[in-house]
């Protein structure tokens, strides 16, 4: 398998390429709604959704903000969905470095 991001060969079954820390496994298969463990700002939450509908973290968290403010109703979601969705599996720790900071 290749990474599709910096095209270097990595293990079939990774996560994460070892050497640019892009997701690249499971695009296909793990298309779940999860909070990941990355990313997060309290629960995952947001970007689970943004993760799971290819949007911008942030256009998520303003939409599920506005949408709260206004109905009220995310105020309650919020908490639903951390309980209802389940948490990505623990990885194992990248290799110091290879943290992708956003
Ligand atoms: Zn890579």
């Amino acid at each position: 398998m290749y990474c599709n991001y910096c095209g270097k060969v990595i293990q079939d079954d990774a996560n994460h390429c070892a050497y640019c820390g892009t997701r690249v496994g499971g695009v296909m298969a793990r298309k779940k709604l999860i909070r990941p463990r990355v990313g997060r700002k309290i629960a995952g939450v947001c970007a689970g959704f943004a993760e799971y509908l290819d949007l911008d973290v942030t256009v998520v968290r303003l939409v599920w903000l506005l949408v709260g403010v206004m109905t009220g109703v995310g105020l309650l979601s919020y908490p639903i969905a951390w309980i209802v969705m389940p948490e990505e599996p623990e990885v194992a720790p990248q290799p110091v470095g290879q943290q992708v900071t956003s």
